[in-house]
């Protein structure tokens, strides 16, 4: 959630600014400032919307060769002009992202005439007050963390000092490396068309930037030593490469990524074995996720429990977190986060460790927050995912958790080791769903003008109703709802009436007739029915639409069909004319609670 980008050295400062909040723009945002430092003094621009409104406000050939830049999603104060960042208060300037828990205490504490309703300015009001105290930056951050309670990246300048002054808890901060200058971002992307080399920024830790100098302070304000961090990715798969948006780009992606991750984790069974050891000696699993991590989760449930036989239970993690639980003595437990920096998640994780229970993280940043706390950490290989709406990543997360089925079965004898390779054709699996993407299009046109759709399932086919389901709400602002096939005529089927779209999954062989039932329920409701499923069914009063996966081992089968659902919920966003990759009021790094 919003994003960091600050920048000191030989060059002019708003280009590289502006482009880095640019390249964080996925992360979701309502405004959009910049603070940066000329003959003249400190000149602070903002402006509410898209990084565009505040890019017509400068002169991007403006002299200024430090400054720091700010992408806000709003917390504390409606998003407008006034609470847009930077603040700035006294000698201190600066951009904040996370929240501040206490800013209420210590704005009565603080004598400021303060401007916004945001939390941040609170912070400025505090570090200028510490610094006329203390006129030393190294003693005020070394304190800082004694007066804040809450979650912080915090880009600063102080007036008259040739410094950017960087520090973070609980929000990602990095630190970047040129022989042009040094810049700090909120993630990697920012800083990519110039360098490749960054330092990773502890929780605590801070940072003093000049136009050629790095130091690093940790928490007891010592210098400490860092390795510089290579980005291993290249820029490219960071950007469009001809598509018209990162999602479809991203959904196009996912016969490499998802065989990028099986290949991690499966040469032959030996090598699975390696990788997952240890798993085997748990008895009972939670999964623990937000959104559509959540979802994934719910799909590992029904894959674990059925082929591994071990109970299995998934929660959100802003409840888990609240919630009261009893662990069996082999208990795990599995968090699910893109970013590796979902505050909810980590939250979750924290605790577990502090209750002595093993924790195991599936992520697709390597060293954010989550992987390095977790006790065990699997890696996804879905690259950068920028779209805020999660189709690679959420896939790359499902052939982890069907992995971790297939290791735990095998182990336990109740499946084969042929299994294996059913997931070395994943890729022409995907690819041939991909080739017939003109049939969901084709679908989009008949639904996208409709208020409210809804999808049906049962079992697995359930839990990826409900990823379909958001996947179509989060990006198009259709209302769709997700309903177990069964429970819908306890209620929800008096919403179904003449035309309305109800999308009915049926893959799981066990329960395909009892599914069927509940088509035939809404069909004689005048429902426009539409089925994705991987065997033909007959009798053709049941749908309007069928529309057809291959019929493949059930372990890898929920990919196929979620690929389907994608690229409806991407053709319905298209005719409806949304925007697509960064959807309203959403962020792509969910890092507040
Ligand atoms: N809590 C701050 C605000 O509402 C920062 C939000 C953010 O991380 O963008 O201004």
């Amino acid at each position: 959630m919003c994003g960091i980008v600050g920048y000191i050295g030989k060059d002019k400062c708003l280009p590289k600014i502006i482009s880095g909040l640019e390249s964080l723009e996925y992360r979701g945002y309502d405004s959009a400032g910049v603070a940066y430092v000329t003959k003249k003094g400190i000149v602070i621009k903002k402006e509410q919307g898209r990084i565009a409104n505040l890019k017509n406000s400068l002169n991007m050939d403006e002299e200024g060769y430090m400054g720091i830049g700010h992408t806000r999603w709003a917390t504390h104060g409606k998003p407008c002009q006034i609470n847009s960042h930077p603040h700035q208060c006294g000698k201190i300037t600066i951009v904040h992202n996370g929240i501040i828990e206490n800013y209420d205490e210590l704005k009565k504490q603080l004598a400021y005439d303060f401007k916004s309703e945001t939390d941040s300015e609170v912070v400025a009001a505090l570090i200028d007050k510490l610094y006329s105290e203390e006129k030393d930056m190294i003693k005020v951050l070394t304190k800082l963390k004694n007066y804040l309670i809450g979650s912080y990246a915090l880009g600063i300048i102080v007036e008259g000092d040739e410094k950017i002054y960087a520090i973070r808890k609980d929000s990602p901060l990095i630190i970047g490396v040129s022989e042009n200058g040094n810049f700090i971002a909120s993630d990697v992307p920012a800083i990519l068309e110039y360098t490749k080399m960054y330092y990773l920024l502890l929780n605590d830790e801070f940072a003093v930037i000049t136009k050629d100098n790095v130091d690093i302070y940790d928490q007891n304000g010592q210098l400490c030593t860092k390795s510089l961090m290579t980005f291993e990715g290249n820029r490219e798969a960071a950007m469009k490469n001809g598509y018209e948006h990162y999602m479809i780009k991203e959904i196009f992606e996912q016969p490499k990524v998802v065989m990028d991750t099986i290949k991690e984790y499966i040469v032959d069974y030996e090598h699975l074995k390696k990788r997952m050891n240890g798993l085997e000696k748990y008895n009972a699993i939670d999964i623990i996720g937000c959104g559509s991590a959540y979802h994934v989760g719910l799909v590992g449930k029904s894959l674990i429990s059925k082929y591994a036989k071990i109970p299995v239970n998934v929660d959100i993690a802003s409840e888990y977190r609240y919630t009261e639980h009893i662990y069996d003595k082999n208990h795990l437990i599995i968090l699910i986060s893109q970013s590796g920096e979902t505050a909810d998640t980590l939250a979750v994780l924290r605790k577990a460790k502090a209750e002595g229970i093993d924790t195991l993280a599936i992520v697709n940043v390597v060293g954010s927050s989550i992987a390095r706390e977790a006790d065990k950490v699997l890696y996804i290989k879905a690259g950068p995912e920028i779209a805020v709406a999660t189709t690679k990543a959420y896939m790359c997360q499902l052939m982890i958790l069907s992995l971790i089925a297939l290791y735990l079965g095998i182990n336990k004898g109740l499946l084969d080791e042929k299994v294996l390779c059913e997931f070395t054709k994943m890729d022409e699996l995907l690819k041939d769903v991909l080739d017939n993407k003109d049939e969901l299009a084709e679908v989009a046109k008949t639904i996208y003008k409709n208020n409210d759709i809804f999808f049906i399932g049962r079992k697995v086919d359930y839990a990826l109703c409900m990823e379909a389901s958001l996947k179509l709400k989060e990006v198009s602002y259709l209302h769709s709802e997700a309903y177990a096939a069964g429970e819908l005529k306890h209620g929800t089927i008096s919403l179904i009436e003449e035309k309305t779209p109800v999308i009915s999954i049926i893959t799981d062989d066990d329960i395909r007739l009892k599914t069927l039932s509940n088509v035939k329920e809404v069909c004689a409701r005048g429902a426009l029915s539409i089925i994705i499923s991987n065997e033909k069914i007959t009798d053709k009063q049941l749908y309007d639409k069928l529309i057809l996966v291959p019929k493949v081992h059930e372990l890898i089968s929920s990919a196929l069909v979620m690929v389907k659902c994608q690229l409806i919920a991407y053709y319905v966003a298209k005719l409806r004319g949304c925007d697509i990759d960064k959807p309203r009021n959403l962020a792509k790094s969910v890092t507040v609670e």
